[in-house]
């Protein structure tokens, strides 16, 4: 079992998008509708030299990481996060909150949907590579999951990795251009492309019920809104 005693890190890293599976089904659990903050994973690397989360090390359990083959889908909802943390700190030049306080708890539903979905694609990945066991026992099909994660590496195409002068843009999709998605004809492809249609709608509906889409203010925060919005959805 996990040992217990560990020295702790100076600083405590939480990742973004590969955060411990444990930790993404105890925020899950724990999301609450009416506190109007993100949903949010909090998992958190404090250890100078451990395998595990500060959750799993807590509970004497096992870190658990999102299979190699849909690492690229998780990367995508941390951008949407990401992105929607712009909803609860962006502020005026006056250092006013630029957007309405009451509009939160319905931003915070459309992101916990988008993660209840990843949720889903996760354990119907798993069921299609025969990956639902403790890895122990997976044997041949862990075999099989590496051969198809190694085809699929192939048909990436890289990226040249930005320079000093490369901007956030340029890092953000070298990084996405390195990770395996969830492809056409994939088990729980066309449900994961339609809840990242469904979250963009609640989000941008949200805009417009507090703003409007008529109203020159409504207009400028829906194009922003269209502009930054940071995936390109499937068509399905
Ligand atoms: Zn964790
Ligand atoms: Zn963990």
């Amino acid at each position: 079992m996990p040992n217990r005693q560990r020295p702790a890190a100076n600083m405590v890293v939480c990742p973004e998008h590969l955060f411990c599976l444990q930790c993404f089904r105890t925020a899950l659990r724990a999301y609450d509708p009416d506190d109007g903050e993100l949903f949010e994973v909090s998992c958190r690397l404090d250890a100078v030299a451990s395998i595990l989360c500060a959750q799993c090390s807590q509970r004497n359990s096992h870190c658990d990481n999102a299979p190699a083959g849909i690492i690229g889908d998780f990367f995508d909802f941390a951008l949407v996060l990401r992105f929607c943390k712009e909803f609860w700190t962006a502020e005026s030049d006056a250092g006013v909150a630029r957007w309405d306080r009451n509009m939160l708890p319905l931003i915070s539903l459309a992101v916990r949907n988008l993660a209840a979905a990843l949720a889903s694609i996760l354990a119907g990945h798993r069921r299609e590579h025969d990956l639902t066991q403790s890895r122990k026992k997976q044997g041949k099909a862990r075999q099989a999951y590496r051969h198809f994660c190694a085809e699929r590496r192939m048909a990436l195409s890289p990226l040249p990795r930005p320079g000093r002068d490369g901007t956030p843009e340029d890092l953000i999709a070298y990084h996405s251009a390195r990770v395996l998605r969830l492809e056409p004809g994939d088990v729980g492809f066309t449900s994961w492309a339609a809840a990242k249609h469904a979250c963009f709608a609640a989000l941008r509906s949200a805009i417009v019920q507090f703003y409007g889409d008529e109203e020159v203010a409504g207009v400028e925060r829906l194009e922003e809104f269209d502009n930054y919005f940071p995936l390109v959805l499937d068509e399905i």
